[in-house]
């Protein structure tokens, strides 16, 4: 016998090898992980064929050092797909399957069975000396719910379970345990079912019904479907009645989200629904945790998997629906090394395994709208909200005839009428730090960033500069570096400043900024979500990390402080990107009781965009986007593949991709563009190229690029030149 063995290389091939030496007592399998001598070293990879034959001379084979694993890590199924993610990113084999397993069982690492552990809660003794009616702690307190939580729970409880059932309590647990009503123990994890009392669904709505319906009737085969609805229309409701219908056939259920802090939400919401056991991957999660993660999933024990966009490489044991909730989401889709789509591998990976696949969204993207008109998808809508929330209005405000200012006066007054009442207000601005820009007036000179083609942004807190490409931290120069002046301002705003500002326009009321700088410690997040929830914050400013899925009951208004930045991006994809984050960032108006209210500041009010969107609505927008696509014969009418370089100039960057341009010149269906300089020519030292390809026949395409990537590779790998390809690209910078 014959094993075809991929390896973690660059070379995109698999390798012969011959059965190891040792006497083996179980069988080799595809999908086995094995240790192989590859040149001078021993590599780890996985068996993808066995085979009787080789095209090696039988001199060459060499045989299997070891085999790691007892039975495959990946069913046939699960490999065939791996194979088709390797074939259509143009990536190697080897490294995809590296990519997609779990970290420690990578690189031929043997697993070990590390017992995770675990913090867990019960009762004190001095507790228990209460009552939940007698006990001496403020009714309906955030502390008093965890203990009731126990004393119905009568055992004790993982930090996990307990965060997820009452979420952003973190410092409430350290609180009663310091207070000695809880006691905290370290006990090794198990996968125990925690089961609480099941939240009883409600009755869907009509649209929900319909959808419900459809998807469920097409359990037994491919059905790709978009569930189109805004926020708070009902989709979790569809996704959860469908996946507990899968879970009555006894399969599982795969759901993807997109950022990290929405997973608690989603989780506490599962949770309450199902009593089964619910696993959770994403990159915080540890990595012993991770993988024993990934077995449960594979054994079955897990009925339902949540994570993010690397969550799509799970192996299942039976696999009955995958969700992919806020399906247009940027961060589907990996920037570096293979970089995949996971909503278009979930795609194909549906398709394989016969199951319905749902995409949710209140702003599909242009290619998912596009393939629900071709018939391709089905379109399911749910126009309305769920439950009792409104639309919010939307008012947009020319800043043309401002004073040039933070607030318009409309959007001022709105602040302070909602502060009266009570409420909360969430302000947008998608621009971390202080200042974008530090310039002396004197002589015209702006700090730049010496290793990229950017400009330093000025951080208050602690007082630096940074570059916001490379990470680069300077210390803040006092005078003008070209011509001695003292003279040096500051130019533009961005949310440490904005906080600065508002603070002196309401200086009653309460800020919270919310940026990544804000929160970069663990936890933090949860400490502000918390806050916010308890009605001790009024007004919240924040980027784009607070445009996505949070519930904030007590938010009524929504500002966006300036949303020009996406109408004239270079980018092709920026009114879309734009339109969306607009409709997500309204979506957090007004979500209960009161009717919300959303105002936007710019100073292009005449621009298109704001026309389509605001009196039509997305699905007007996207149409008349899509117009314009397809006279471009862009995405979703023509594919696109983008060849980056970096070099330490431009002419080495150039020379790789001139060649590449030269060997796809002779398949006449490619459009070629460039090389060019990238938009960001420089960054941490590297110069920056880019050749675009552009066709109409997917095929085409690829076959042109699987014609010439091997050579590339290595002309790229001899002249030392950073190389990259990257697959439908989201953006060309
Ligand atoms: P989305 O996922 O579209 O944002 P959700 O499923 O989270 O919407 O629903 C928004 C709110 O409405 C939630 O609080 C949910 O519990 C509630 N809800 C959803 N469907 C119904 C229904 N059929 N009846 C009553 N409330 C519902
Ligand atoms: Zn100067
Ligand atoms: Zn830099």
């Amino acid at each position: 016998m014959i094993y075809q063995v991929a390896v973690p290389t660059p070379l995109d091939q698999v390798f012969d090898y011959l059965p190891p030496e040792t006497w083996m007592p179980y069988p080799l399998a595809v999908g086995m992980r094995v240790l192989v001598p590859f040149g001078g070293r021993v590599l780890g990879g996985l068996i993808v064929a066995i085979q009787e034959e080789s095209d090696c001379p039988p001199e060459k084979l060499r045989a299997i050092r070891a085999v790691l694993d007892k039975t495959p890590l990946f069913n046939t199924e699960e490999l065939a797909l791996l194979q088709w993610v390797s074939r259509y990113y143009h990536y190697p084999l080897g490294e995809v399957l590296d990519a997609a397993l779990p970290s420690l069982l990578r690189s031929g690492k043997t697993e070990r069975v590390k017992k995770p552990s675990q913090r867990v809660y019960s009762l004190s003794p001095q507790a228990r000396e209460f009552t939940l009616e007698t006990l001496p702690l403020k009714k309906n307190t955030v502390q008093h719910r965890i203990c009731s939580l126990l004393w119905e729970y009568s055992e004790a409880l993982s930090r996990e379970a307990i965060l997820q059932q009452i979420p952003n309590t973190a410092s409430n647990l350290s609180k009663l345990v310091g207070a000695g009503w809880l006691i905290e123990e370290v006990r090794e994890r198990k996968e125990s079912l925690e089961t609480f009392p099941q939240d009883t669904p409600p009755e869907l709505n009509p649209d929900q019904l319909a959808a419900v319906t459809k998807i469920i009737n097409s359990l037994d085969k491919f059905f790709p479907c978009v569930l189109d609805g805004v926020t708070g229309s009902g989709k979790t409701e569809v996704y959860l009645q469908v996946i507990a219908e899968v879970l009555a056939q006894q399969r599982q259920a795969l759901v993807l989200v997109p950022e990290i802090n929405l997973t608690p939400q989603m989780l506490q919401r599962f949770r309450q629904r199902f009593p089964v056991n619910i696993a959770v991957l994403h990159s915080q999660i540890s990595a012993p945790l991770r993988l024993q993660a990934w077995r449960a999933a594979q054994s079955g024990a897990a009925q339902i998997v949540i994570g993010t966009r690397s969550a799509v490489w799970t192996s299942f044991a039976n696999l009955g629906v995958i969700v992919v909730d806020e399906e247009h989401d940027l961060s589907y889709k990996q920037q570096d090394s293979l970089r995949y789509s996971a909503r278009d591998v979930a795609m194909v990976r549906a398709q394989r395994a016969n199951i319905p696949i749902i995409l949710g969204s209140a702003t599909p993207c242009l290619e998912t709208l596009y393939n629900a008109q071709q018939g391709r998808y089905t379109h399911l809508s749910l126009p309305e909200r769920a439950g009792s929330a409104a639309h919010p209005s939307v008012k947009i405000v020319d800043m043309r005839q401002q004073p040039r200012q933070l607030l318009s006066k409309t959007l001022f007054q709105a602040i302070k009428q909602r502060l009266a009442e009570k409420q909360q207000v969430l302000l947008f601005m998608n621009r971390r730090g202080y200042a974008p820009t530090l310039t002396c007036y004197h002589c015209g000179w702006v700090a730049h960033c010496l290793a990229c083609s950017a400009n330093l942004t000025y951080h208050a807190q602690p007082a630096r500069l940074e570059c916001h490409h490379c990470g680069v931290v300077r210390k803040l120069d006092i005078v003008c570096p070209e011509c001695q002046h003292t003279e040096l301002h500051f130019l533009g705003r961005g949310t440490e400043r904005i906080e600065e500002d508002l603070q002196v326009l309401f200086p009653e009321s309460r800020i919270l900024r919310i940026d990544s700088d804000s929160t970069r410690q663990k936890q933090k997040m949860q400490g502000f979500i918390e806050q916010i929830h308890a009605g001790e914050a009024d007004i919240l400013i924040g980027t784009q990390m607070l445009a996505k899925g949070h519930h904030f009951p007590q938010v009524t208004l929504v500002g966006v402080l300036n949303c020009d930045g996406g109408l004239f991006n270079v980018d092709f994809r920026g009114s879309e990107h734009l339109a969306q984050m607009l409709v997500q960032v309204s979506g957090r108006a007004g979500r209960e009781a009161v009717a919300g209210e959303v105002i936007l500041q710019t100073y292009h009010p005449e621009h298109a965009l704001f026309q389509h969107l605001l009196q039509q609505g997305y699905p007007a927008f996207a149409e008349i986007a899509l117009q314009e696509r397809r006279e471009a014969n862009l995405p979703p009418y023509g594919y696109l593949a983008l060849l980056r370089t970096e070099a330490e100039n431009f002419e080495k960057a150039v020379a790789v991709l001139q060649a590449a341009k030269t060997e796809l010149n002779i398949f006449s269906d490619i459009e070629l563009w460039g090389p060019v300089r990238a938009p960001m020519e420089k960054r941490a030292h590297f110069y920056r190229a880019q050749l675009l390809l552009q066709s109409v026949r997917r095929d085409a395409l690829h076959q042109g690029l699987r014609t010439v990537m091997p050579e590339l590779r290595k002309l790229a790998n001899a002249q030392k030149v950073r190389f990259s390809l990257d697959i439908d690209p989201l953006d060309l910078l």
